[in-house]
């Protein structure tokens, strides 16, 4: 089933205003947010993680936690924040039963593959770390004769330059 992009839109402001996630976002305040969730990020350290990050559900209704995002530490922290952000679409946009609960036992990992649902979990991350207002707020900030300077929002938003030149595309600012 496809989502269009308002609704993912919809979605990560919900997410967003419910966990109290101010922008700019860090990894800090985005694993803390995780952890109110019940779920927890994890720095791998087995080796056996072949993408940068990955979100399994748990298959325990006795266990405390929920689900774990699982990550490549190695990466730079504009690439891991996206990833978890990425991790957390799966979980609002793919992992949730009607009523609500967790599908158990399932795992989603970033591949970089563009299917529907790689792609609906990139928008979510766009935009639970680019809300639209503050991204066109911040722009009209950052502009100087005529021009935006994209590698001031990127940085403003702990982002990388192409995720926030992607994000000033949707948004056509740009
Ligand atoms: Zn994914």
């Amino acid at each position: 089933m496809t989502i269009d992009r308002s609704s993912i839109n919809k979605v990560a402001g919900v997410v967003r205003t419910a966990l109290s996630l101010n922008v700019p976002i860090t990894l800090e305040t985005l694993c803390e947010a995780i952890n109110k969730l019940d779920g927890e990020c994890v720095v791998d350290s087995s080796g056996q993680l072949k993408v940068d990050a990955q979100i399994t559900t748990v298959n325990d209704s006795d266990e405390q936690r929920k689900f774990e995002i699982r990550y490549l530490g190695n990466k730079c922290e504009t690439r891991i924040l996206f990833s978890i952000a990425h991790e957390m679409g799966h979980l609002f946009l793919h992992l949730l039963n009607k009523d609500g609960t967790l599908k158990q036992a399932e795992t989603f990992q970033r591949n970089m593959e563009t299917t529907q649902e790689e792609l609906e979990a990139n928008e979510f991350a766009a935009a639970l770390l680019m809300p639209e207002e503050a991204f066109i707020v911040k722009s009209k900030e950052l502009m100087s004769e005529d021009k935006i300077n994209v590698t001031k929002m990127a940085e403003y938003f702990n982002v990388s330059v192409q995720a926030a030149t992607v994000r000033g595309n949707v948004l056509e600012l740009w």
